[in-house]
């Protein structure tokens, strides 16, 4: 796959990221239109809006269905904004395309499917259609089937295509929604230099507060655009709520975001530093959970009346860790400091437990 287009012509001119905004569901004509409107004024035009909605569980708001098509060309009509919808079938597919959807972009529980993949493939180049495709990650870290997916669509005849990175599903709670995992679309990006590739920090963070730190990295690594869930009265949208902002906020971030020049050097170190970021975040989690199996245990020698140090366990716990930080070059006097402030912690933990009634 070597010769992949622009998303929109009117970007190769510009280094501006593209963004791509709107709510996370069409909910009605009305709501459609005022999003769109107030986007549209303040120069933002891709609309996004989604009507057939895949649920993790049944009985959740699933799409308003084809009628939101005919909002959508209504925002097309009255803002002559670009509209994009998501497909996840061939009868998806043919309807968008016959109502003028600008762009297609298909999901990350989609992509996880091959089947679902290639059969919007081919009702692509069965409707010998060149309309731009984005491709959400697959929900699972797996990127050659996200390249897959890619190559699908690509097969059918299409170029302009994007990817969409909207983070990785992991099972428990994490601080963000979706683990962003940004060395995948580095790598992708690394093996395809011309695909575009777009951040979601929406569907990443899964909260509003982390929209403008994830867009922030987003661009610091050089990526191409921004998808970014907006919602008039997002407390009360009936998909996603935690995570849209209203246009005023959209533009409140955009407006303080930092535009970096793609300098190759600083996509370099500012990919290091984000390594460096996440496995700062990974640290406090592992920390988090080690001081709660901490709490259980001191639960458990309140209850059995057992002391909380025990000299001989501390002993074993610091040979064993500094001979396995050795082995991974760390030197003994560093692992020893760190984990003599764990077990303090711990401690602290412990003692806090046997205070409480
Ligand atoms: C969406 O964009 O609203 C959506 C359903 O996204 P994802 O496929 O990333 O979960
Ligand atoms: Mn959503």
């Amino acid at each position: 796959m070597k010769n992949f287009e622009p998303i929109l012509s009117n970007n190769i001119t510009t280094e501006l990221p593209l963004i791509i905004a709107g709510p996370c569901s069409a909910e009605s004509e009305s709501q459609v239109l005022q999003i769109a409107g107030e986007l549209n004024a303040n120069g933002i035009n891709v609309f996004r809006a989604g009507i057939w909605k895949p649920r993790t569980k049944p009985g959740g708001f699933e799409g308003v269905g084809s009628k939101g098509l005919d909002w959508l060309r209504k925002v097309k009509q009255q803002y002559g904004m670009y509209v994009s919808t998501e497909v996840a079938n061939k009868n998806h597919v043919i309807e968008a395309v016959s109502s003028g959807v600008d762009i297609l972009w298909i999901g990350a529980r989609t992509c996880a499917n091959p089947f679902a993949m290639q059969e919007i493939a081919d009702t692509l180049e069965m409707l010998s259609i060149d309309i731009p495709v984005l491709i959400k990650n697959p929900v699972n870290p797996d990127l050659e089937l996200w390249i897959g997916g890619i190559q699908r669509i690509y097969n059918a005849g299409i170029r302009r295509i994007g990817a969409i990175h909207r983070g990785f599903s992991v099972y428990g709670k994490h601080i963000y929604r979706n683990q962003p995992q940004w060395h995948l679309p580095i790598e992708l990006h690394r093996r395809f230099p011309d695909l575009s590739i777009i951040h979601d920090p929406s569907h990443v963070g899964g909260k509003r507060e982390f929209v403008s730190t994830l867009s922030q990295q987003a661009l610091d690594l050089g990526f191409d655009g921004l998808m970014i869930e907006t919602h008039d009265n997002p407390d009360c949208a009936l998909s996603d709520k935690d995570q849209q902002i209203t246009p005023k906020a959209l533009f409140e971030i955009l407006s303080k975001l930092v535009y970096r020049k793609k300098d190759q050097t600083n996509e370099i170190l500012n990919q290091l530093r984000q390594q460096i970021d996440e496995y700062d975040y990974e640290l406090i989690e592992l920390l988090a959970k080690r001081m709660s199996v901490c709490r259980e245990i001191g639960e458990y020698k309140k209850e059995k009346a057992i002391s909380i140090v025990q000299n001989k366990r501390y002993d074993e716990i610091m040979s064993s860790r500094v001979l396995r930080a050795n082995q991974l070059g760390l030197s003994s006097e560093f692992i020893v400091k760190v984990l003599e402030s764990v077990h303090t912690e711990s401690i602290r933990q412990q003692i806090d437990v046997f205070r409480k009634e």
